[in-house]
This record gives structure tokens, sequence and C-alpha cells, in this order.
């Protein structure tokens, strides 16, 4: 399905990692791949998850950093040149911001939020943009907590919100490029970055009593729907937010 494909995969941390799952996916279908870290403690996780892969494509970005992303493209065009699509899987908030009372966030926590949670997807997108081809396709992942209030999630929830609303101008942005943007909006899966969430667990509980297919999502769930929203399948969709969630989100009372 993805043979001779080359896609670009920022935030994988560790084997549980969202954007672990879709690139094992996305390498199985045939795609070639490269892979961004952070700093050098994800470097050490990173590199071997890509070589297990058979991939040596690995490169620094802090996408907090323009210098960063001005790297990427330029690694990304001496290895590739033009390549077929971004799959955006990062997100950081100030550990106090999710524990504290929302009240009590902080001006800095809320710029880091949304600076690496939101303004990355727009940064990414815009300096990768003149290498991507024509149909392609950028995905990110976003959480239910941008629309409803969900305890802990705090400033998070409205760097989602910064998220989803970026999806759509960036789809309305870029379409005329054939180039489409989508959000894959997944039920809580215990990773890395979740473990920052006080109560996690009580969540997943919560989570699989109260969905109506009663169960938590998976990371192949998530992973099939992305490479759907990766491939020509979804051609005709672009801007959406959609739920891998087993439900939840339909659920009132
Ligand atoms: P994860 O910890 O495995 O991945 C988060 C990644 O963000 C890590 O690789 C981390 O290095 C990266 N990152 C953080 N700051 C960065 C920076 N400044 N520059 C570059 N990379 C940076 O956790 P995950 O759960 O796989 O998260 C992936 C995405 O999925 C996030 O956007 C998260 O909000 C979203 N999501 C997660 C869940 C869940 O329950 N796990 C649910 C819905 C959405």
């Amino acid at each position: 399905m993805f043979k001779g494909k080359k896609f670009l995969v920022l935030g994988v941390a560790n084997d549980m990692s969202i954007g672990w799952a879709i690139s094992q996916a996305l390498h199985s279908s045939g795609a070639e791949l490269a892979f961004t870290f952070v700093n050098e403690a994800i470097e050490k996780r990173v590199r071997p998850l890509a070589q297990s892969l058979g991939c040596e494509n690995v490169v620094k970005c802090d996408v907090q950093s323009d210098d960063d992303l001005t790297s990427l493209a330029q690694y990304i065009e001496s290895k590739w040149g033009k390549f077929d699509g971004i799959v955006h899987s990062v997100a950081y908030a100030e550990r106090e911001d999710l524990k504290n009372r929302f009240h009590q966030t902080t001006r800095k926590g809320f710029q880091t939020a949304l600076d690496v949670s939101a303004y990355s997807l727009i940064a990414v997108t815009g300096k990768l943009l003149p290498l991507l081809t024509p149909n392609s396709s950028v995905i990110t992942l976003t959480y239910l907590g941008s629309e409803r209030v969900v305890t802990n999630y705090n400033v998070m929830g409205v760097a989602k919100a910064a998220l989803e609303a970026s999806v759509r101008y960036l789809a309305a942005d870029v379409g005329e490029q054939g180039i489409r943007v989508n959000a894959l909006s997944a039920g809580p899966i215990k990773t890395l970055a979740a473990s920052g969430i006080p109560k996690f667990r009580e969540m997943l509980t919560h989570f699989a009593e109260k969905a109506p297919l009663k169960r938590n999502v998976t990371l192949e769930d998530v992973a099939r729907t992305a490479l759907f929203y990766l491939g020509e399948s979804s051609n005709g969709i672009t801007g959406e937010v959609t739920y891998i969630d087993c439900g939840f989100n339909i659920i009132g009372m």
C-alpha cells in the first residue's frame, strides 16, 4: 500500500509511543521512514527502534527550535528530496500545570504547552511544505480534552483545542497544493506522555467502563486509522478530527 512512499515521524519516545505504533504499521505496509528525537535521552531509544526497521534516517529536532526545524528540512531534502507525509505525534506540558488547579497555570507553562503541542504542527508543516508531494498527508494526535473538561488535562486541553483549530486552518491553506491535514483523537493509552497526567490509571478504568465498546483503545486501533488517513483511501478527507476512542465521546449520561 505504501511501497515507494516516504514519511517523517516526529514524536517516538519508546516502543509504547503512538508514533512508534504508526511507524511499525507504515513500515509493514512498505513505507520508508525518517525519525526525529528531541534530546540525547530520547535519541538513545529512537535510534535502536529505527534500526530495528532497517532505518538510519534519524535526526535531532526540538520543535521549539527554529534552527532545528531548518536543519530538519535540510536533512529531509538531502535524504529524500520530496516525500509523502508527516506524522506529528508531539506534545508537552509542565507537570505542575497538569497537577495544579487550572487557574494556577503559569504564563510560561501556557506558552510551552501551546508552543510544543500546537504551534509545532504549523511550524513543521510550513518548513517542510516545499518538499511535500501533491497528495501528501499530514496527521497529528489529539484528545477529547480539547472540547470537554477532563480532570487534570488542564492546559493540555487548551493546547489540543489550538491544535485542532490549526488542523482546520492548515488544511484550508495547503489544500490547493493537494496536501491534506487531519487529526486523530485517541482515547487514553498508557505512554510516556500519559504518565505525566495525574490519576491516569483511573482514567483508563473509567474509560473502559463508559465507552460503548467497553474497552480501552489500543495502539493498533490508532495505527490502523493512521494508515487510512496517510494513504489514498482518505484522499477526499481533510481538516477533520476523527475519534478513535471506542465511542467514548458520544456518551452523555
Ligand atoms: P510519547 O511520550 O510516547 O510521545 C510524545 C513525544 O513528544 C515524545 O517522543 C517526546 O520526545 C516528544 N516531544 C516532547 N517535547 C518535544 C519537543 N520540544 N520537540 C520534539 N519532540 C518533543 O506519548 P504519546 O502518548 O505517544 O503521545 C503522542 C501524541 O499522542 C501526543 O500529541 C499526545 O498528546 C497524543 N495523545 C496521546 C494519548 C494517550 O493517552 N497516550 C491520547 C490522545 C492523544
